[in-house]
């Protein structure tokens, strides 16, 4: 049997309110809350990876612009997927979740081997999460409403890069919870 996790990435108030707001992320919010709460009530753990940027030095900036400085307002969890107690916050300074963080061992220690991924964006941090999952050898779930990006273009390039390129499975919401 699967031992599986949810992994909600950047839903942070700069990229649905702030400096990088994405209209489309209003969304994905209803759909996050219930895997959220389905997965507590079946004691699936939750993992937040968060930005959280050096203010001057992260690489982003030049392409992005500065957003999701640690320790400032926009790197706060939005107040509708606030973390609860049991739940685990990992900071990340790039796209992948993965890079320089405690990710992967936090995922062993878990016995995880199955990754549910939500969150922002699906063509960009979605994207590069499930690539250093897929090298580690994590299965990868992704339900299509509780991930998206700035078009729906980019959106559905994504779901099809990472089903056709790291074995994703695409599912709905509704799909999941009913297995
Ligand atoms: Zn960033």
């Amino acid at each position: 049997m699967s031992k599986m996790a949810v992994v909600v990435i950047d839903m942070l108030k700069d990229f649905v309110y702030g400096a990088l707001k994405c209209e489309r992320a209003l969304d994905i919010i209803p759909n996050i809350r219930r895997l959220l709460n389905y997965a507590r009530e079946k004691e699936i753990p939750i993992i937040y990876a968060n930005d959280a940027h050096l203010p001057e030095v992260d690489l982003e900036f030049k392409k992005w612009g500065p957003h999701a400085i640690k320790g400032t307002e926009g790197a706060e969890v939005i107040d509708e997927l606030k973390p609860q107690e049991k739940d685990f916050v990992i900071e990340k300074r790039r796209y992948s979740a993965f890079y320089e963080t405690g990710l992967d061992m936090l995922l062993r220690e878990l016995n995880v081997d199955t990754l549910i991924l939500t969150g922002l964006h699906t063509n960009i941090c979605v994207k590069h999460t499930a690539a250093d999952a897929f090298y580690r050898g994590y299965k990868i779930i992704v339900p299509e409403d509780c991930v998206t990006t700035f078009t729906e273009e980019d959106h559905r390039w994504g779901l099809k890069y990472m089903k056709e390129i790291y074995g994703a499975k695409i599912v709905t919401l509704e799909e999941l919870i009913k297995e």
